[in-house]
């Protein structure tokens, strides 16, 4: 299998190969072409299985269709458990969208530093990545609108749950469209992801790798 017959665009082709990834992993080969179709996934993979660019590709596959980029809402809205991990998945982004033609923004938030550098830097973002916590307070303040996010990733929603941020999640569910596509990966399937699998996922492809 190689990246070209997964549906992605020679500018992502181009920056996977400058990037030194010479073939796709599994649950790349699985999740990529599912997400281009706009289906919802359910991904049971650890860290070191290539879960991020399984997801961060297809959705930048996504973006280039789309026209209404570099307004005031958010399109695509990936809720991580960790500053590190944010952080990490939007590096991943900067190194796949460098040669897209239009310029994709991509910002992280996260909490334990000042907001008010955050509340210029998600201005115009089309993909924001972020802990549910900040995320919230920035939605307070009116700096970020997610009513339009139409692309939600949950990255390591079991550690999420874990450091007990489902009250924040279940908020932040709330405020998004109904209409939307949804991503979701844990490490493990335990009876809480299968809750916020049910309830948030519509016919998911299952990756279990
Ligand atoms: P992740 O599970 O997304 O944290 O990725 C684990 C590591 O695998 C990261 O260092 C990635 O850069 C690397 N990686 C992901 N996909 C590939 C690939 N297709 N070929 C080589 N390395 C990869």
């Amino acid at each position: 299998m190689a990246f070209s017959s997964l549906g992605l665009s020679a500018p992502l082709l181009q920056a996977i190969r400058e990037h030194k990834y010479k073939e796709p992993y599994p649950v790349q080969e699985q999740a990529i072409p599912a997400i281009i179709n706009g289906k919802d996934i359910l991904g049971i993979s650890k860290t070191g299985s290539g879960k991020t660019a399984g997801y961060v590709l297809p959705i930048l596959e996504l973006f280039q269709l789309r026209s209404s980029k570099g307004d005031r809402h958010i399109g695509a809205l990936v809720i991580v458990p960790t500053r590190e991990l944010a952080i990490q998945v939007n590096d991943v982004f900067k190194t796949f969208s460098k040669h897209l033609p239009q310029t994709i923004k991509t910002t992280a938030v996260f909490g334990g530093v000042s907001i008010n550098p955050q509340m210029i830097a998600v201005r115009h973002t089309d993909v924001l990545i972020a802990t549910p916590g900040r995320l919230l307070d920035l939605i307070d303040s009116k700096a970020v609108h997610i009513s339009r996010a139409d692309i939600l990733v949950l990255d390591e929603a079991d550690k999420m749950l874990n450091l007990g941020f489902k009250e924040e999640m279940d908020k932040i569910m709330a405020m998004l469209p109904e209409k939307r596509q949804n991503i979701l990966f844990s490490a493990t399937l335990n009876n809480d992801i299968n809750d916020i699998q049910l309830q948030l996922l519509h016919e998911p492809v299952k990756i279990e790798i």
